[in-house]
């Protein structure tokens, strides 16, 4: 789209055009929407305050500066499609005691991102491996970092469909640009043959390019009977274990764990009426 032509009357110059009513225009067209809802309210507070005009355009910048930073946040969220939004700050690291805490606290940093180095979580259901990448991911997102979560039986979906579609190429490069892929829950559904081959092409194409999380309930001696392919399986855990992080995620699940003891508190509190 091309802008509007500018009209060129300055503030010096008498026009019949109120300032405000420009204002508004120029900052639509340099796409500025915080100074034009902000910069009358600012302007005030600054004449009571007897900020001068530097400080006062300052003010003006930060503030839109901050919005856009936000924008740009939630839309990178929306982007990833975490299918929920969860945070360490609801993870209680005491109810799985083998979990690395400092470790988990260090890769929320994402320095593992920036430096393309894989996570995989591993250990049985409930043990909070989604919990810890959907985490991971919304830190990333919140440092700036494309995201796209997905779980392993959509993506094997997924690719299938795009190389029907012939749309594979395309669908491979995205998913190689991304900054962090979160590939949730392998194991749980075996792939077809191409469907493996389809998917060790996008841990080629991350190797070293990008920041790869696999959270999965299988060991890695088991991961070929899921792959199908023992030689495929070799070859794709060689590229993700290059650089990973590994988090053990074994016990008791946490919502067996949590609901045994709300089974627990109901009895203590039947026994006492
Ligand atoms: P997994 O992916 O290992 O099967 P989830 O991450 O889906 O497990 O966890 C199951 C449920 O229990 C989720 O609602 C998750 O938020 C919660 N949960 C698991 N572990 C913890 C934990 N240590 N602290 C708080 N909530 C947890
Ligand atoms: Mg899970």
């Amino acid at each position: 789209m091309t802008d509007a032509p500018v009209e060129m009357t300055t503030a010096h110059a008498p026009t019949a055009v109120p300032p405000q009513v420009l204002l508004v225009n120029h900052f639509k067209a340099l796409k500025l929407p915080t100074f034009a809802r902000e910069y009358e309210k600012v302007s005030a507070d600054c004449a009571r305050e007897d900020v001068d005009y530097p400080r006062y355009l300052l003010r003006l910048c930060e503030l839109e500066r901050i919005d856009r930073e936000r924008h740009n946040m939630e839309r990178r969220i929306r982007l990833a499609k975490f299918p929920v939004t969860k945070s360490l700050d609801t993870f209680d690291f005491a109810a799985i005691p083998v979990l690395n805490k400092s470790l988990v606290l260090e890769l929320m940093r994402c320095e593992w991102i920036d430096k393309r180095e894989n996570i995989i979580a591993l250990g049985p259901s409930g043990l909070g491996k989604t919990h810890t990448a959907l985490a991971l991911g919304l830190a990333a997102c919140q440092k700036g970092m494309s995201v796209a979560f997905t779980t392993a039986a959509a993506l094997m979906h997924e690719l299938m469909e795009a190389r029907d579609e012939k749309r594979l190429r395309t669908l491979q490069k995205q998913l190689a640009n991304v900054k962090l892929l979160i590939i949730d829950e392998l194991g749980y559904l075996p792939f077809t043959a191409i469907g493996a081959e389809l998917l060790f092409e996008v841990f080629s194409r991350r190797y070293e390019h990008g920041a790869t999380l696999v959270t999965s309930n299988l060991p890695f001696d088991q991961w070929t009977s899921v792959l199908g392919s023992e030689r495929l399986t070799g070859a794709l855990l060689d590229r993700l274990t290059h650089h990973v992080h590994i988090l053990e995620m074994n016990g008791e699940s946490y919502r067996l764990a949590t609901s045994k003891k709300r089974q627990k508190q109901n009895v203590k509190s039947k026994s006492i009426e």
